[in-house]
């Protein structure tokens, strides 16, 4: 016969995994489907190298210690991990949900959405000549820091994670320049107090305009914002921009159910479950009166929801209580 879940996981990353391990425990027969060839969602895919300073246990953790342990977690409940497969549609039915993906149909008694920022890349920098030198001395993310191994680095942006690379590529490059359009930094004041601490040199106000590959190094030519032709040139060897990253949530609206949306977030009640009865949301894609965007609190969202959605599955069911109660081995 047909296996019927008790829960989909739509999205695999840092919350999704959590969440799926959280339902192992609750002993559901559960699904994370993640259309990337990996589990770990924004965590492992754009920012691996990262120390994560707030989650909580860890005095700090990397972004992909913390999804190699997450996956270590994950491993130990007998939990259907479906990666390179993307969710194309999910459909009610009477008393279940169709969910359609480009590797096939399953059935699912109820679904956790947990898309995170949806399909996620970072947003690329307007200037002269960057797309020619994308991936060769032009980077939007660090995936291995020994790269910039004593080099000269510039990096763009103004906001925590590029205050945060600059700070991490101090480590091994010989020399790091910070450029932002603005004199103030966005960054958490820790980061930024330890910029202010750091060998980072910092160009503001500045906006890269052009970029030209010369005698093996890379030319930089920036303009003083709210000037007409107060233009700077920099040799260095490689430049990092971070300036945040566009998401397509669009997929949301071409589903069959429809929860509702504000802007491009779920709404969800206090027990994360959306307006379509039997579909809870979690982690990034959702909204709700002071909500942040972190992985702590997506941590805390998922065991709030699997059990609120177990007693609506299983009402005679015991219901949780710790996790070694929950689950011996
Ligand atoms: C540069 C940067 C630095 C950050 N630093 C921190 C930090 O220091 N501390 C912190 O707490 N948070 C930080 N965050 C935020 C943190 O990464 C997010 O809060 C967290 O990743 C949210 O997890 P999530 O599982 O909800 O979503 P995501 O990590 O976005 O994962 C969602 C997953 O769903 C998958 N997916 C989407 N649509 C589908 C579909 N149709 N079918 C199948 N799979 C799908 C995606 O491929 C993705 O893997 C940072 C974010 C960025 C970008």
């Amino acid at each position: 016969m047909e296996k019927m879940y008790d829960i989909t996981i739509i999205g695999g990353g840092p919350v999704g995994m959590f969440a799926g391990f959280y339902a192992g425990l609750r002993d559901a027969q559960t699904q994370i489907i993640e259309s990337l060839p990996e589990l770990g969602g924004q965590v492992k895919a754009l920012y691996p190298e990262k120390t994560i300073l707030d989650v909580a246990g860890f005095v700090g953790v990397t972004g992909d210690e913390l999804i190699t342990r997450l996956q270590k977690q994950l491993d130990t409940m007998d939990v259907d991990q479906k990666v390179d497969t993307k969710v194309t549609d999910v459909v009610k039915k009477d008393d279940y949900f169709e969910i359609e993906t480009n590797h096939g149909v399953t059935k699912s008694k109820t679904v956790i959405i947990a898309t995170g920022n949806g399909a996620f890349k970072p947003r690329e920098l307007r200037a002269d000549n960057a797309k020619e030198l994308t991936g060769k001395r032009l980077f939007y993310s660090i995936n291995d820091l020994n790269q910039f191994k004593d080099q000269d680095v510039m990096v763009a942006g103004g906001g925590d994670s590029a205050v945060d690379m600059a700070l991490m590529l101090e480590k091994v490059a010989s020399k790091v320049y910070l450029l932002h359009r603005r004199d103030e930094f966005r960054g958490l004041e820790y980061m930024v107090d330890r910029l202010k601490e750091s060998s980072v040199k910092v160009v503001t106000p500045y906006l890269i305009k052009r970029l030209d590959e010369v005698d093996n190094r890379l030319k930089v030519t920036s303009k003083k914002v709210k000037t007409e032709d107060d233009e700077m040139a920099m040799m260095v060897d490689d430049l990092v921009v971070n300036y945040g990253f566009i998401s397509n949530n669009r997929q949301l609206k071409e589903w069959q159910i429809q929860p509702a949306l504000d802007h491009r977030l779920i709404e969800v009640n206090q027990t994360f479950e959306t307006s379509v009865p039997g579909v809870f949301a979690i982690g990034d894609q959702i909204t709700y009166p002071g909500k942040q965007d972190l992985i702590a609190t997506g941590f805390g969202e998922a065991p709030t929801a699997i059990n609120v959605l177990m007693k609506e599955i299983y009402p005679d069911r015991r219901g949780p209580v710790h996790s070694t109660s929950l689950h011996r081995k």
